[in-house]
């Protein structure tokens, strides 16, 4: 049977799972929803056999219905390659009582390339079946990670080009080497002289260009979004929760049916709510534990039921998270409104007028499969240096605020269920912070390849390629422009002027 996606707004027809991913956000600005969640339909036995490649098939098939069984897997095989290093491609760390799910073994080595990977090629294969001949252009604003990501997912894929636009002076060195090093031929780096916000309201401006639009067309172009909420990236996050569990299962840690917590540090709510997904394909995930730093609008949501986003914006540790508004929190939303999407739009409406809502006690009622946690900077930092200096593990920041919540949830409830904390960054993505937490008298005077190579020795581990390529790799992308030039820089990148 088909499985057929509906806008959360209401304001639009209902489309295959291909044209979603293409179109990336519904015509009325609402969010694409599966029109039912499938329920699991090999055993978790079964499952528990499976490698990594196998185990998406079985979930993304349920999702992806107008893909054939050959394009899945091609897909898959694609994308979960010799890119990871490591066969497990999510593999589990046991560490202090808790199972770290390691979702950074990827090309940018944090959590994005899960989906990063594979959307590149649900997209062409989209783009293929539904006879659109144009070449797919991505355009990205970035404030760091997701931009890098995008990059080597979509590098050197055919039928594809990709521009990031950078702020210039806004991004950490580290990640600015990781964009302005990228291969492949289809890809375009650009700082920006201005901050993420006017990179971000750039490309806004370039999509919403209908002269822009029809120049392209006329010349074989269409653009796309490689967001976090295009359900291209939301249905691969689901299948390492069943992997995890499967995979818990096979090794004796967990039995046939056991409840297994789940705990997600949390920015966009794109990855804790592929948790929730998977929990209603019938997956034994008990609570859903959402991790958030000092910007905790989500931890105050989840306790009072007003989301409120008028507050300081503040820079933590854990950038990634550093985020007021949810996009994804819509998609709960919609689903806890009873599929209503006027409450829906009512809610976001407010959201954009006011920077704030309030959901119903009905609605309420339906959260009980979630809590919420925060940690501060200095929480963060202790859970670091106390979870090296027990076991010898090294964890990033991000992942650090979720061990602190987890902490918190289990000092409060008693709940003494296994669980699986998402680790969503290598701790050598931001090895400063990490460095510092530890040891920060000692690592201060360092630098970040210095740091580097101090944290390979302390943790034991080898520092992953992807770091160890930006030493020696040469810079390939020098161009630097105005927010006013970045239409131009478009034009010059696609030869249409
Ligand atoms: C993007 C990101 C997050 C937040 O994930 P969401 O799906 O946006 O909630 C957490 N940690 C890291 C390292 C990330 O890159």
């Amino acid at each position: 049977m088909e499985l057929k996606y509906k806008s959360t707004r209401g304001g639009q027809t209902e489309v295959t799972a291909s044209q979603a991913i293409l179109q990336g956000l519904a015509g009325d600005g609402g969010l694409f929803v599966p029109a039912q969640i499938p329920r699991l339909d090999v055993s978790l036995k079964e499952l528990a056999g499976m490698s990594y490649q196998e185990t998406a098939y079985e979930v993304m098939k349920l999702f992806l219905t107008d893909f054939t069984e050959e394009e899945l897997k091609r897909c898959i095989a694609c994308a979960y390659d010799e890119k990871f290093d490591t066969e497990a491609i999510a593999p589990l760390a046991k560490v202090d009582g808790a199972y770290y799910l390691e979702l950074f073994h990827g090309a940018t080595i944090a959590f994005k390339d899960m989906a990063l990977s594979i959307l590149p090629y649900l997209m062409t294969t989209a783009a293929r079946k539904n006879q659109i001949k144009n070449e797919i252009i991505i355009l990205t604003a970035t404030s760091g990670d997701t931009g890098k990501a995008a990059l080597a997912g979509f590098a050197d894929v055919p039928g594809t080009r990709i521009i990031v636009f950078y702020p210039k002076d806004g991004v950490s060195p580290i990640q600015e080497r990781q964009m302005v090093t990228q291969k492949g031929e289809n890809t375009m780096v650009v700082g920006i002289r201005g901050n993420f916000d006017d990179a971000q309201n750039g490309v806004k401006a370039i999509f919403g260009d209908q002269e822009l639009k029809k120049e392209l067309l006329e010349a074989g172009f269409q653009f796309s979004s490689a967001n976090s909420i295009n359900i291209g990236r939301l249905v691969p996050q689901i299948v390492y929760y069943v992997y995890a569990y499967a995979k818990l299962l096979e090794s004796g840690e967990l039995t046939e049916g056991e409840t297994l917590n789940v705990v997600v540090p949390t920015g966009n709510f794109g990855n804790i709510l592929a948790a929730y997904y998977a929990k209603q394909m019938g997956l034994p995930v008990g609570k859903l534990v959402c991790a958030s730093n000092d910007n905790k609008v989500l931890y105050d949501f989840f306790r009072t039921g007003e989301y409120d986003r008028n507050r300081p914006f503040i820079l933590t540790t854990s950038p990634s998270m550093d985020i007021l508004i949810s996009s994804n929190l819509e998609r709960l939303l919609y689903r806890i409104a009873g599929e209503d999407a006027g409450k829906d739009m009512e809610l976001m409406n407010l959201l954009g007028t006011e920077g704030r809502y309030e959901i119903t006690p009905g609605m309420r009622e339906q959260l009980s499969d979630f809590c919420g946690y925060y940690a501060s900077e200095k929480e963060t930092a202790a859970k670091i240096k106390k979870v090296y200096e027990n076991t010898g593990y090294v964890m990033d920041t991000h992942t650090a605020v979720a061990a602190c919540a987890y902490e918190k949830y289990v000092d409060e409830t008693k709940d003494s269920a296994k669980t699986v904390i998402a680790s969503t960054a290598s701790p050598y993505k931001f090895t400063r912070s990490v460095m510092d937490a530890i040891d920060e008298k000692r690592y201060s005077g360092m630098t970040d390849f210095e740091l580097i190579d101090e944290l390979s020795a302390i943790s034991n581990t080898d520092v992953p390629n992807a770091v160890k390529e930006l030493r020696t790799a040469p810079v390939r992308h020098k161009t630097v422009c105005e927010v006013n030039e970045m239409k131009k820089t478009v034009r010059e990148f696609l030869d249409v002027r």
